[in-house]
């Protein structure tokens, strides 16, 4: 017998129709066995996601401000999933019991955990698996961080006991006792932390896409979908802005050697994508495996003479972003040039008092400053060792002005940096170049 944890997302938990396919899918294979719920997300564009207003009900709480009406949102929800599967489920005492702790002034985690361990409860009568709260199962640390050596440990041990079970994603408990959620979107990593603990054979995550798709659709016309790609590979494009689960919920998985696979809960015949460890097999040479980007990036580019040979000057000039607080992206450099690239939300309006700084600092012949930048990932393990790519890559961007170019000493990433206005032709051609001359092919 092989051990699947699958997590559901909001979307597909939103409503009874939605449970309806969860079971469809829980029961088509046994080895399913652990799973992993989120709060119901939305229904469609204009609805709430049940978290959202958990969040709400604490605010109000805290101002002292009514939040009955809004709680009554959530209970409806929660009453007509259970109405509409048929399920006589007593949760009037879990909404007293919520709205009571909500309304003595809880910190907003509990508040918001509340989403999961409600559809967690529903899930699991249903599916009629037992219901297991993670609060006795993922912990957290004094200072709130994870805690994954204490986890894993409990995890295993408790674990041994259930064959199957159902546990909320998105939060754990403190050494005092409280709840404490991940950030934003972290059932991924609950359903990634469980898999590691259980060593599953594979961790499936069940959204409401097939998997990533080798562009943004939204730029690229039927983008190919990508069905098999590395951690390594992942992490590159995930930090460019190819999301579809949460960044973190890699890390547990990856250090555990598990396969993840991302699956459609509207179309589950579809392979989805299969996140795997580096095994040699999928490398193509000259392929690419994704392209990602994002837009909204400063470059600072700095001049000085003789800089190269001037001892600690890439120290200073680092010192002064950092005690501004900001991070940078990437600093290419050339032999009395550096450029920094910094995205405008880092900066956060602080450049003037930067460029002050550095010119103390730093005492450069001339600062220049371009705003409106775009960087584009192009990321292949299949790019690594391969002569041929950079040109491949430049002549597909010929007569577009690359403003910034930083390849990883891996290979496995080139990252080109161009105005705003040009990404999304930048990315097309890209996409011709490696992928397909025809988009809709
Ligand atoms: N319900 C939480 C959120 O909306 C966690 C999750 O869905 O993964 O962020």
């Amino acid at each position: 017998m092989r051990t699947v944890v699958a997590k559901f997302g909001g979307s597909s938990l939103s409503e009874a129709a939605q449970f309806r396919k969860v079971r469809a899918i829980v029961e088509a294979d046994p080895n399913r066995r652990y799973i992993i719920p989120s709060a119901p997300g939305k229904r469609d564009k204009n609805d709430y996601k049940i978290t959202d207003l958990l969040y709400k009900c604490q605010t109000l709480a805290q101002e002292q401000r009514p939040f009955g009406d809004v709680f009554e949102v959530i209970k409806d929800r929660y009453r007509s999933i259970c109405d509409e599967l048929g399920l006589s489920l007593e949760l009037e005492s879990e909404f007293a019991t919520i709205a009571r702790t909500i309304a003595a002034g809880v910190p907003a985690d509990y508040a918001a955990s509340r989403g999961e361990y409600l559809n967690g409860i529903i899930l699991a009568a249903y599916l009629n698996f037992p219901f297991l709260d993670p609060a006795t199962l993922i912990f957290f640390d004094q200072q709130g961080h994870f805690d994954g050596e204490k986890t894993q440990s409990v995890l295993n041990r408790e674990l041994a006991h259930y064959h199957q079970a159902v546990i909320p994603g998105f939060y754990g408990s403190t050494p005092a006792g409280q709840i404490q959620t991940f950030s934003r979107g972290g059932s991924d990593i609950t359903g990634a932390i469980v898999a590691k603990g259980v060593q599953a054979d594979l961790y499936e995550n069940w959204t409401d896409v097939s998997g990533f798709l080798m562009a943004d659709p939204r730029i690229v016309r039927n983008p190919k979908p990508i069905r098999e790609i590395t951690y390594r590979e992942l992490r590159e494009l995930a930090y460019m802005g190819a999301s579809v689960m949460h960044e973190e919920a890699i890390f547990p998985v990856r250090e555990g050697k598990i396969p993840i696979n991302i699956k459609n809960t509207n179309d589950p015949d579809d392979p989805g994508t299969l996140i795997v460890k580096d095994n040699g097999n999928i490398r193509v040479p000259g392929s690419i495996t994704g392209i990602a980007g994002r837009k909204g990036f400063t470059i600072i580019a700095i001049e000085k003479t003789l800089m190269h040979s001037e001892l600690g000057f890439g120290r200073k000039l680092l010192s002064v972003i950092e005690d501004h607080g900001i991070s940078f992206e990437h600093m290419p450099s050339g032999i009395d040039t550096i450029s920094l690239v910094i995205s405008d939300q880092q900066l956060n309006n602080k450049l003037e008092k930067v460029l002050v700084d550095i010119d103390r600092v730093c005492h450069p012949d001339s600062i220049e400053v371009f705003h409106d930048i775009a960087l584009i990932a192009t990321v292949g393990l299949g790019m690594a060792y391969t002569p041929g790519i950079a040109a491949k890559l430049f002549t597909a961007l010929a007569g577009i002005n690359v403003r910034m170019i930083d390849q990883g000493s891996s290979e496995i990433n080139i990252i080109v940096g161009l105005e705003n206005k040009d990404f999304e032709e930048a990315v097309r051609r890209i996409y011709r170049a490696f992928v397909s001359p025809d988009p809709d092919e």
